[in-house]
Parts: structure tokens; sequence; C-alpha cells
């Protein structure tokens, strides 16, 4: 079958309702879908109606309001589209135009940072009629999925998606101030674009039942190193192998079947490390697809006696997985704001876009940061391979030069332009470069018409940065327009503060290496925040600047942005105390006990064999035995604090010191028992070490 036949054939698409819905309701649905409003109730029944029909016929029992709490994944609760049988026993099918737009899930067990003390338990679901409906085929049926938002009682946002909607509109609103200051009459929205560039990595399903840190935490908390790691730099855009292909193949028809533009796929860098990317979409429906895509990755995978880690760390020594949130901004009428043309030096409102962003992720590095902290980042921000936690720009050579020349004369003259590159072979294409070169250390980096932000963790949920972006950027552009609409000599005024924000903010630009030791300590000297780990970076949230940030625009209120904070720092609290209680499991039942046996095994040798002849020497059987009897002992040590560290995070009750205990003290707890299991893994038998090494782990698959 060709894919176009049945790309998107699962989603209650715009031309599926065009077919389906009376020419009225339509035209009602995409208008408000285009400008806001409400789509009336008896529209709503007559779209419900059609939906139902629509996902009966693909074989659909159940719908369900499908929605992003803030535990980072998705929501579900399947209600039946069963009416109760009728005096002969007969059902009617129904799905009402209420049951569509509106649900009343049990809020209470789900996080709420405080904003609902559990016995009042009501949240509502209302939908998302921006974002399709779809069905889902799972192994417990076909199911309608209706996105919507989730909220409380008393209207805060309990989820991901409300803020992320809230920031479109208030970007949209800015940007089309911008745009008007220059004569843009038609463009009546302004929408931010987002393709998530998502990797993760495959291990084999039988090896991961064998590790309860895999089990439980989704990451080895234990291992040493495999003989080859990545050193040889085959595995990036290697040959895929057949069983990891076939998956691939498999989760890119089910992602297609439900409308996600899957497009790339390659092996990564790390071995058994893998990325697949989409065609990029409308940032909301970009989040959603993202979400799917992680759900299907994990179901499907199953499916082929594997198992796809979203982990940001599975394994220590080798990359981690992250994701490139790749972002810009575009008018209905089809103009991407960060297209510089080809001349960027003469495009002002390019460059006061540009501008405009520059100053946003200046003033707001730490909330950026912290829209990119996860439990698993912690992980990774800052360690080999992955961005560092300081947030910086990289422009490229071009624009680079652009802004320079700016901060220097107040405007830019001249440009560079791209060159071609002769391969000396006269065969060969002529190669027409990029105006810049690629960074691959830069956390935010301009690539060509977007930005590409790479800090965001491989498993977090994508809203989060997203909606950061598009309130700080909305706050840049409406503090811009202030200023310009009341100019009487736009071009002029409007370099002026192109110039001035520039000359502000230029801090931010760094086009060297980001791995490097010089640029922490040169990113201190310009007064950059480092904000090396979740727990540092969740105050951020709720500074004077955040809260009236967020306020202004309406994204979030203090209330929300206070419930945040808590949430982050009990997930951090909770996921470290998981992961440590792991660490206690595995080296008590698993480790230690293998240990003993090798020790046995040693004392055996030397006795028999002394026995048997008392010339030989047991000079290597001695030697091991006591190195192992050391780093045993000094394994047990470990494994006692670690058990004492656990107990007294139980004695603490505010989440913000619990979460920073955690961070202070299990985490070297852990790292302390982590260092003798792994150096033991090095010396005992390989048939009595009791789960699968790294070398078993990544290159069997
Ligand atoms: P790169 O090689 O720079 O990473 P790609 O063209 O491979 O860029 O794209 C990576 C991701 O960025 C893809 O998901 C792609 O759809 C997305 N992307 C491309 N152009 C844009 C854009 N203008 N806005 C948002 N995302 C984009
Ligand atoms: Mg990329």
């Amino acid at each position: 079958m060709k894919i176009s036949d049945y790309f998107g054939e699962n989603v209650f698409s715009k031309a599926v309702m065009q077919e389906r819905l009376p020419s009225e309701v339509f035209d009602e649905v995409c208008s408000v879908m285009e400008h806001g409003g409400q789509i009336s109730m008896e529209s709503a029944d007559v779209v419900a109606k059609a939906m139902m029909e629509w996902a009966v016929e693909k074989g659909a029992t159940h719908y369900t309001h499908w929605f992003m709490p803030l535990t980072g994944v998705t929501a579900e609760k399947h209600d039946s589209f069963l009416s109760a049988p009728d005096a002969q026993g007969k059902v009617i099918l129904k799905l009402t135009g209420k049951q569509l737009i509106m649900g009343e899930p049990d809020a209470s067990s789900f996080p709420t940072g405080g904003l609902r003390a559990t016995h009042y338990a009501r949240g509502y679901t209302a939908w998302d009629i921006t974002s399709p409906a779809f069905v889902k085929e799972m192994a417990c049926g076909t199911i309608l999925c209706i996105p919507t938002v989730f909220i409380s009682y008393t209207g805060e946002a309990l989820d991901n998606k409300t803020p992320l909607l809230r920031s479109m509109e208030a970007l949209s609103q800015q940007a089309i101030r911008i745009l008007r200051l220059f004569g843009d009459r038609t463009a009546k929205k302004v929408i931010p674009s987002v393709g998530a560039e998502q990797e993760y990595f495959i291990v084999d399903h039988d090896k991961y039942l064998q590790r309860r840190d895999l089990i439980y935490t989704g990451r080895t908390l234990f291992g040493s190193p495999a003989p080859k790691g990545q050193e040889l730099e085959d595995q990036y855009f290697g040959v895929i192998r057949e069983r990891v292909g076939e998956f691939m193949a498999d989760l890119n028809r089910e992602l297609w079947k439900m409308g996600i533009p899957a497009t790339t796929q390659h092996n990564e860098v790390a071995p058994a490390q893998h990325e697949s990317a989409p065609i990029y979409t409308t940032c909301n429906i970009a989040v959603d697809h993202n979400q799917l895509t992680m759900e299907t990755m994990k179901r499907v995978a199953n499916r082929h006696g594997l198992v796809c880690l979203l982990h940001e760390k599975p394994f220590a020594g080798v990359n981690g997985s992250g994701k490139h949130n790749n972002w810009s901004i575009s008018t209905d009428t089809g103009e991407n704001l960060l297209d510089p043309g080809t001349t960027p030096s003469d495009n002002l409102q390019f460059l006061l876009v540009l501008s405009c962003i520059i100053k946003a992720v200046d003033r707001h590095a730490d909330l950026l940061r912290m829209s990119t902290a996860c439990v698993g980042n912690d992980q990774r921000l800052g360690a080999d391979e992955a961005p560092t936690a300081i947030v910086s720009i990289f422009l490229g050579s071009q624009l680079q030069d652009v802004v320079e020349q700016i901060v220097e004369n107040g405007a830019a003259a001249k440009c560079l332009s791209a060159e071609q590159l002769d391969t000396g072979v006269s065969t060969l294409p002529l190669i027409n470069k990029d105006a810049a070169d690629r960074n691959r250390t830069s956390p935010f980096a301009f690539t060509g018409n977007k930005f590409e932000f790479r800090m965001v963790g491989s498993s977090d949920c994508i809203a989060n940065s997203n909606t950061v972006l598009n309130t700080i950027v909305a706050e840049a552009f409406c503090e811009a327009a202030d200023v310009l609409e009341k100019s009487s000599d736009i071009p002029r005024d409007a370099i002026r503060l192109v110039a001035e924000n520039l000359r502000r903010h230029s801090r931010v630009i760094f086009n060297g290496n980001g791995y490097s030791e010089e640029w922490i300590a040169e990113a201190a000297r310009r007064g950059l925040p480092n904000l090396p780990s979740m727990v540092s970076s969740v105050p951020s949230l709720t500074t004077e600047k955040a809260v009236d940030l967020f306020g202004k625009f309406g994204v979030f209120t203090a209330a929300e942005l206070e419930s945040r904070s808590e949430i982050m720092y009990e997930t951090f609290a909770k996921v470290t105390l998981i992961e440590a209680r792991t660490m206690v499991h595995m080296a008590a039942k698993h480790y230690i006990p293998a240990i003993v046996r090798y020790c046995t095994r040693l004392g055996d040798s030397v006795c028999k064999v002394r026995a048997a002849c008392p010339k030989a020497s047991v000079r290597v059987q001695e030697a091991l035995l006591e190195q192992t009897s050391a780093l045993l002992t000094a394994a047990s040590d470990a494994l006692e604090a670690l058990r004492e560290a656990i107990d007294r995070s139980n004695r603490m009750d505010c989440v913000k010191e619990l979460a920073n205990y955690c961070h202070d003290t299990v985490v070297p707890a852990m790292k302390a028992l982590r260092d003798p299991v792994d150096r033991l893994e090095m010396i005992v038998d390989k048939d009595l070490w009791p789960v699968p090494t790294y070398g078993d782990l990544v290159f069997e698959v």
C-alpha cells in the first residue's frame, strides 16, 4: 500500500469533517478553530455524532478525553459509546455534544501542587478544537481520542496544554502588532511551528526484564562501560540493524495512520541509540504528536520483543538522549518571521524579530533552562556531548557579522553571502554552501529559518519549553510594539531599537564550543545563569520577573506557578527515592549475594588447590579474594549509608527541603554505592553476575 493511501486515516481531519458535516456546521467549526469563540450546543451534537460514526466505522468501541496532566505523560479514561439497553435489550451507540465538549474526571489523583485538596476532587476536561480527534488502535480496543485541556474546579490549569494554548495566543497578538508596523494588513494570526527530533534507545525485552533498574526507573543505576562504546563513531548514521529496522517500519506505519508526519530516521551516536523526527507543524499539534510518538514507540517496541527507553541517560559513559525542539513563527498567510532572506542586513523586520528573540532569551535564560528540567535531564545537561545547562544563542557567521555591525555602528551596511564549494572533482556538482555553519554544542541555535532548542530532555513533554519560548518572545514583541507604535519614523526607530536590544543582550550570543571548560568560566564572567540541576532551576518559576511575565500575558497565574514549582520538587524527590530504593534492592538482593558466592568460590579454590597440591601457587585466587572482599565491604557500607539516607528522607515534609536533600545527600549516596559494584562487575565471574551488562544490553539487540 502507498503511504498516501493510509496517511492520516485515523484522524478526524478537516477533510473528513468537510465530508461528513453539514456545511454550516463545518464552517462554524473552522471559524472557532481559526478565530476562537464557542461552538453552539446544537452544532456540537452534530459534530459528536459524525465523529462517533466515523470512529465506529474504524472499529472504535470507546471514546476518551485525551489530556496532559502534570505527570508528563498523557491520560485517558475510556467510556464506551453504549447507552442503556431498551426494553427489548437493544442498545444504541451515542456520543453527545456535551460529552464531546466537556468531561469531569476525578482530578484528585493527578499532581496538583497544592492547587486542590484531595477531598475536593472536581476537575474538568474541555475539548481543544484546534487539535484533531483521532482513533488509537490498542490491545484494549480502538479508542476515539478527543484532545482536551484539563483544569481545576476553580479554573487553574492542571495540565501542560492550557498554558501552551494561552502562550500561543499571547505570541500571536504581539507578533501581529509587529507585522502591522511593517505594513502587513492581511495576516490575522501568527502561529509557532515546531518539529521535535526524538532520540531513544532500543534494548531487548528479555534482557530488560532482568534489570530492576530499567523496569523501575528507565535507566541503568549500575553498570560498567562495555569495552567498546561510541568512540569509533560507527553507529551514527550507520546501517540500521534488521530487528530495529522492523520496529522502525512498524512505528512509521502506526504514526502515519495517526497523521503524524514522521520523516527522518537514523542511528544516533551511542550504541543502540536512534532518532525519529517529524515534519514540523503547528506548535500545539506538534506537542500532541510528540506525546503520541513517545507512547507509540513504547507500544510498538514491545510488539517486537524490544523495549524503547526514552530516559535522558539510560547508560553512563555514552551519549544521552534529548529532544531538539525546532521552533519558528509564521503568519497564517505563510510568511516565516524567522526567514532572514538573502540579505538579512537590510531586512528590518527580521532584524527586529531576531533582536527581540535575543533579548527574550537573555532576559529569561533561567526560565528556558527551567523548562527543560526533568529528573533524567540532570544526568545529561552539562555532561559530555549534551548542551551545558547554560543557555546561549548561536547565530552563525552571517548573522553574527550583521549583529556585530549593528552593535558597533547602529546599522549593518553589508552582508556576508553564501559561497560555493568546489570539491575538485569535475563530475561532482558545485555545492551551494549555507550562509552559516552548524554548531552542535549550542543549546539554542539559529539554523537557517528556525531556532533549534536542544536542551529539552528526551522523555519530557515539549509543551513546557514552547510555553516559555512563546511567552518570553511575546513579551519582547510587546515591548517593541509599545515603542514603535508611537514612532513617527518607524525605519529609523526600529533600527535604533534593534541596536539597543543587541547592545544590551548580545552577551547571550556564543559561537564557540559550548562543551568547553572555558565557556563555563566565560559565561560566569558574562553573568549568564548556570543552573546545573533541576532543583536549582525550580526557583526561576516563581521569581517576581516570572510572575510578572506570565501574569501579564495570562499564561500562568501566580498560584499556577507556585503549584508547578511544588510539583517539580515533588517529582524530583519521588523519582530520586525510587532510584535509591531500586539500588538498595539490587545491591541487597542481586549483587551482594552474587559477590559472596564468588568469594566462596575463590575460598574453595584456595583450600582445594592447597589440599591437592601444596606446592601449587594460590596467589591469584588469594589476591582476587582480598580485592573482592575489600570492595564487597565498601559496597555493603555504602548500601547501609544509602538505606539511612532514604530513612532520613521520610522525616521531611517540606517538598523543597526534601528535593534539595535528595539532590545533596541521596544522589551522592547512590554514586557511592554504584562505584564499588561497578568495579566488582569487572572482577566477578560472568556466570555469577546477576544482570545483563552494558555490552549485553547495547550490542545484543
Ligand atoms: P536540521 O538538520 O537543522 O536539524 P532538519 O531540516 O532536518 O534540520 O529539521 C529538523 C526538524 O526541524 C524537523 O522536524 C523539521 O521538520 C523541523 N523544521 C524544519 N524547518 C522548520 C521550521 N521552519 N520551523 C520549525 N521546525 C522546522
Ligand atoms: Mg537537528
